[in-house]
């Protein structure tokens, strides 16, 4: 089991700041999910204002897990944001930076970074 866990840390470019645990891929999905729908429902004009408490996992990169950040729910919301608006403005009110967004935007003017 260690070895195996071992493998899928290298795998997955998982570090010690993110931890394999049980129901990681249900973690996953709760706080993406709740993101995502939280952009779908404002495309679709369900709600005005719509808010994720569970997310903002804004470490997460493409190819890497980071800071405890193992999908960026921030990203998959914004992209769908975009399917229906010309821009968005991302205001990141966490302490560190959210590299993980930048980095996924970074060759775009769609997204307003501050
Ligand atoms: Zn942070």
């Amino acid at each position: 089991m260690v070895q195996l866990m071992a493998r899928a840390k290298l795998r997955d470019n998982l570090g010690e700041d993110c931890p394999v645990f049980e129901n990681l891929f249900e973690f996953c999905q709760t706080h993406a999910g709740g993101t995502f729908d939280t952009a779908r429902r404002l495309n679709n004009r369900l709600c005005d204002i719509a808010i994720n408490w569970a997310g903002g996992l804004h470490h997460a990169k493409k190819c890497e897990a980071s800071g405890f950040c193992y999908i960026n729910d921030l990203v998959l919301g914004i992209l769908e944001l975009l399917k229906c608006h010309p821009c968005v403005l991302y205001i990141d009110i966490d302490v560190h930076h959210g590299d993980g967004v930048e980095e996924a935007f970074y060759f775009t003017d769609r997204l307003l970074n501050k």
